[in-house]
């Protein structure tokens, strides 16, 4: 980086991103950060630096497969042919296996990352994370739930189908981002909401259909920035009598009157609603988007109670933090994929561990470096135990070989990274990314569409939930955009019927990624506030065609 930075006068510095070669900046507040974490300023612009990071957190789609170790079926989102065995996760946590077993010795002939991807390539992984679940058998990074199907990174939910990133629902079927809500589909950042559809960014709303921005509301239907209203359809006022005779004429069960809906919708949150710059709450000298409670805190995305990090993509519990994804109760820690409950934890993915560099899946270990699937250990490199004064030794020596090859100072490569980049979480914030870019920088993708599975085509359902015949979940069903087989449940049946809900016509990860669209930018843009018409950056592109956005302090004045 050296060669082609350049002095800016505040200390910032322009430098040519190793991956991309377009120009960012490194502000002097972020070599602070770096100095103080102890890590390299990055070579790599803040997407490409994202999207490597996040491709050491798996997406995935859920598929069948067996334990390398019994042969015990399990069910994963790890992709077929991996590169690494796979244990289920009991067994991986039990004393079935010794990861110092795998312990390698160090060849300064070769290049570090290399000999350390080879000790990766023989370490089981566990086919999942999360634990104290009752019936999650098709989940992934779910905790102390109950009965969720095919949903993934939850805490405290029950009942769910279809469900990303929510924390306390209940009976709801394909809900992201939200909080303590139950019986709700369809719906994203909603809170506190019971019997919510086709809604977003609601709080506090029971019996409605097609919110935006709405709180404390009750039977409305296609209404948005309304505060503590009942019987309201696109921002009228009616009589009890005149809303459910209107929402009778709205054909709710029908696929096709469901479309045309969601299109009006769209053209309300383009013309007619007022948007926030950002979902912003609680915060003091910080800029990102979904923040709460934090202090100091920049260039982070859906972080809270956290201070003084830079560029963080999700996490609780963050202090003295830069470059990392997943971090929960993480501090002085950096270039960080998932490390949670770690301090001062370098280039490092999946390891809640401390005072340790280039580590994956390392539970509770400290001074390690450059390890895989260790646990509670401590002075091992490449897996093999060493004493104090030898570890610390060895260690100086690989760091110096590593500099050497300018290959310290980076996280894990590329070509470690756990699966195809188009099914990691990183395909989730950067969707356009293109398959030969991946593939030149040594990472994987996967072709997943699919064409020659069995099923039915969605365009042959009945397009009311009512004409849908109960054998209908014996049925496989194909996506029209992935080709991608999928089942109708039975308990799901009932909850659209219930609920007067037409089938879904797409696969659920498909339908999933529609929305994270919403809840995945990670850039601001120049707007002009709709009332008071000073210069904001909001965290809205351009293509959504939003014509009315607030600043905060109006926002709050003219919305609260
Ligand atoms: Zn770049
Ligand atoms: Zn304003």
């Amino acid at each position: 980086m050296q060669a082609q930075t350049k002095i800016h006068s505040k200390g910032s510095v322009s430098a040519t991103c190793t991956d991309c070669k377009e120009e960012f900046v490194i502000t002097q507040d972020e070599f602070t950060l770096y100095e103080k974490v102890g890590i390299l300023p990055s070579n790599q612009c803040f997407a490409c630096r994202m999207k490597q990071i996040l491709s050491f957190w798996v997406f995935g789609k859920f598929r069948k497969g067996k334990s390398d170790l019994s042969g015990e079926s399990l069910i994963t989102i790890l992709p077929e042919n991996t590169r690494y065995p796979i244990y289920t996760v009991k067994e991986w946590y039990s004393d079935k296996w010794e990861a110092v077993d795998y312990g390698q010795d160090y060849d300064s002939q070769k290049t570090f990352l290399e000999q350390l991807k080879n000790l990766q390539e023989k370490v089981p992984h566990p086919h999942q994370t999360g634990s104290n679940n009752t019936d999650c058998d098709y989940c992934d990074d779910v905790w102390n739930s109950k009965n969720c199907h095919l949903s993934r990174s939850m805490f405290d939910c029950e009942d769910l189908f279809y469900a990303y990133r929510n924390l306390r629902v209940k009976n709801s079927i394909d809900v992201t981002v939200c909080f303590t809500s139950d019986r709700c589909f369809d719906s994203f950042n909603c809170v506190n909401s019971y019997k919510l559809f086709y809604s977003r960014h609601s709080k506090d709303c029971i019996d409605s259909y097609f919110l935006f921005d709405c709180r404390n509301c009750s039977n409305c239907f296609m209404c948005w920035n309304l505060r503590g209203k009942s019987y309201c359809i696109e921002n009228v006022q009616y009589s009890k009598e005149e809303y459910q005779n209107k929402l009778k004429s709205y054909n709710l069960d029908s696929y096709n009157s469901i479309q045309n809906l969601k299109n009006k919708f769209n053209e309300y949150l383009k013309k007619q609603a007022v948007h926030r710059e950002n979902f912003n709450i609680k915060t003091y000298n910080s800029e990102g988007d979904y923040l709460l409670n934090v202090n100091d805190c920049h260039n982070c995305y859906t972080i809270s109670n956290s201070e003084y990090s830079y560029n963080i993509i999700r996490g609780v519990n963050i202090k003295s933090s830069i470059d990392c994804v997943g971090c929960f109760d993480t501090e002085l820690s950096g270039n960080c994929s998932v490390c949670v409950g770690s301090y001062s934890i370098k280039y490092s993915c999946w390891s809640p561990s401390r005072y340790s560099e280039y580590l994956d899946l390392c539970v509770e270990c400290e001074y390690c470096f450059g390890c895989v699937g260790m646990k509670k250990k401590k002075y091992c490199i490449l897996n093999k135990q060493y004493t104090k004064e030898e570890y610390e030794a060895l260690k100086e020596q690989i760091i110096t070989d590593m500099k050497g090859r300018s290959e310290y100072g980076k996280l894990l490569p590329w070509s470690m990274s756990a699966g195809p980049f188009n099914l990691s979480t990183g395909f989730l914030y950067f969707p356009d990314t293109k398959k030969e870019d991946i593939l030149k920088l040594g990472g994987y993708w996967e072709n997943t569409k699919e064409s020659q599975v069995d099923g039915m085509p969605t365009s042959e359902l009945p397009d009311s939930i009512d004409d849908v015949p109960d054998t209908i979940i014996t049925q496989a069903l194909i996506c029209p955009e992935t080709g991608w087989r999928f089942n109708i449940a039975q308990n799901e049946l009932i909850f659209y019927k219930q609920n007067n809900i037409p089938l879904p016509r797409y696969h659920f990860d498909v339908r999933t990624k529609k929305t994270l669209k919403y809840l995945t930018v990670l850039k601001s843009y120049t707007y002009n506030c709709t009332y008071c018409h000073k210069n904001i950056m909001a965290y809205c592109p351009p293509e959504w065609g939003y014509g009315k956005i607030a600043c905060e302090k109006c926002y709050q004045q003219n919305l609260n």
